[in-house]
């Protein structure tokens, strides 16, 4: 690992802050941070975060290079983003297995998640010639309207530590295109993926002089993330996490009439309807529910099952998780790594002590387990509990692989417990009655920003637009029309006569 380590330029100790390139690192002098392994609890390298001081010094160069980056032509700007993805494509395995190492997950969503920074790269390479504006029909003679996309400025991403790198590319690589330029201030449970992508990215920005387009800030969230959200220099902050943050960084950008895209917290659900294929549900529901430990925004958290096929699913579903190899996420093998931390581990215990309290039944799972040769690592077993959808403590999401199961014996009843929870981010149903499908999928189906039908909840492409309703936020990033959240919109008229009418027929004439 340590070679590794090297390779990605991770030292014993790291500096916290950087404009971009191999000469963008600062001096940083804030206080001290030790990234640790959940793996094994050890510590992986220390990182010296920024100071107040040198996150001014990042945003002034940050306002400098944006003078210069939003004139160069967007598909000229496409191109760098277009070496960023190749040199990534380089460093997949790598990067890869410092996301295991540093946030737990298995290795091969380690990878993955690199490739979607790859994807996203590649789309927005596409979307660098396709930043459309619409052109309309004037009312008044010789008179041309259209609609020009402007670059918008600075950038705050402000990122999880569950998709602690591709988070990032969403929105670093839209934004790039677009004109903006990012400061990016990473969860500080996951700050060596951050550098690490930084000196990944930098020989592009060396051979481009784009010192100051792509930032790094690492920072105490009370500190550099507080003071990115209040900065009148940054006009957008695009923050993933948890709905309660969410609500702070929205009231505080909102205070400055500042815009905010936020990707927060889901509760999602799986209906399965007594027609479903039941082998590619409780395949399904094993990946969403189990997979990255329980840690996704679109971890399965509910299953809401048909009682005539409830017995067989829940028999079904409990032997699958019977044999997933829960173990060191680095090593090939193991199917669940370890959760990210203790206070996890403790937020699972609590929720079901409230689920139990609330009359609910643990059918699986829930121990803590030691893994051996990773003694001081978060390791437990994926849980299954039989519950209410109205026990307050299934209104909450648990970030942690609790999964619950809901009796349900008709779709309108299946739709309404769907929906009767705060958020709204995933959601599927695995039916083959193509009226239960199309209901599910109508303006009174699911309530939800994603809406599956015989595909789980987890594990979104990057080509549609990505978010949630209700308490997830409403954000959108990625695919689809995401890019236009990342500039401002003017709308010109152009009089190509010699005469000046009004619209609405209006006179104001002196004479
Ligand atoms: P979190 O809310 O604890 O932290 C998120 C980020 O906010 C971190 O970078 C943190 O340092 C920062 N922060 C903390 N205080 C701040 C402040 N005062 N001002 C500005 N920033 C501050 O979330 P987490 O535990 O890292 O991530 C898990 C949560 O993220 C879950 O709720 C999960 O559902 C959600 N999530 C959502 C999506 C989505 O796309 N909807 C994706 C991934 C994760």
């Amino acid at each position: 690992m340590n070679a590794i380590l090297a390779k990605l330029g991770i030292g014993e100790v790291n500096s916290g802050a950087t404009t971009g390139g191999r000469n963008g690192w600062l001096e940083t002098s804030g206080s001290e941070l030790v990234s640790i392994s959940p793996i094994d609890g050890k510590p992986i390298a220390k990182v010296i975060q920024a100071s107040a001081d040198d996150y001014q010094i990042v945003i002034e160069k940050a306002r400098a290079a944006f003078e210069k980056w939003r004139m160069v032509p967007a598909p000229v700007r496409g191109q760098v983003v277009r070496e960023i993805g190749d040199i990534l494509r380089e460093y997949k395995d790598p990067l890869g297995q410092l996301v295991t190492l540093e946030m737990g997950k298995i290795m091969a969503e380690g990878r993955g998640e690199v490739q979607e920074m790859i994807d996203i790269a590649d789309f927005a390479v596409g979307q660098s010639r396709m930043l459309y504006g619409l052109a309309m029909h004037s009312e008044r003679p010789r008179h041309r309207m259209y609609e020009q996309w402007h670059p918008l400025g600075i950038v705050g991403v402000i990122t999880a530590y569950n998709f602690p790198v591709s988070v990032w590319s969403w929105n670093a690589l839209i934004a790039a295109v677009c004109g903006d330029i990012t400061v990016w201030k990473p969860s500080s449970i996951t700050p060596l993926t951050a550098i690490a992508v930084q000196h990944i990215i930098a020989p592009v920005i060396d051979r481009h002089g784009l010192d100051g387009v792509f930032n790094l800030v690492i920072g105490k969230g009370g500190e550099v993330g507080e003071t990115m959200i209040q900065d009148r220099r940054i006009p957008l902050i695009s923050m993933t996490g948890s709905t309660a943050m969410g609500i702070h960084i929205a009231e505080a950008v909102g205070r400055r009439l500042g815009r905010s895209i936020l990707e927060l917290g889901g509760n999602n659900a799986i209906i399965v309807a007594e027609d479903a294929d039941l082998d590619m549900a409780v395949r399904a529901t094993l990946f969403g529910a189990v997979g990255t430990a329980g840690q996704r925004c679109t971890t399965t958290r509910r299953i809401i099952v048909h009682r005539a096929v409830k017995p067989t699913f829940v028999e079904r579903l409990v032997a699958a998780y019977g044999q997933v190899r829960i173990g060191n996420p680095l090593e090939e093998g193991s199917l669940m790594g370890p959760v990210v931390d203790g206070a996890t581990i403790e937020s699972l215990e609590k929720a079901i002590a409230a689920a139990k309290a609330s009359g609910g039944r643990l059918l699986y799972g829930g121990r803590r387990i030691t893994v051996s040769g990773c003694e001081g690592g978060y390791y437990v077993e994926p849980a299954i509990m039989e519950v209410q959808n109205e026990y307050p403590i299934v209104k909450e999401e648990t970030f942690a692989p609790l999964l619950y199961i809901i009796e349900c014996s008709h779709i309108d009843e299946a739709i309404a417990k769907h929906n009767d929870v705060p958020q709204g981010l995933s959601s599927a149903i695995f039916t083959k009655n193509m009226h239960y499908q199309e209901q599910f999928l109508s303006p009174i189906g699911s309530d939800c920003g994603i809406a599956n039908v015989n595909i789980g909840t987890s594990g979104a492409e990057i080509g549609g637009a990505f978010g949630g309703e209700k308490e997830t936020g409403g954000g959108r990033e990625s695919g689809s029309d995401a890019w236009k959240q990342y500039m401002r919109r003017q709308t010109t008229t152009i009089n190509w006569g010699h005469e000046l009418p009004l619209a609405q027929g209006i006179r104001f004439d002196a004479d």
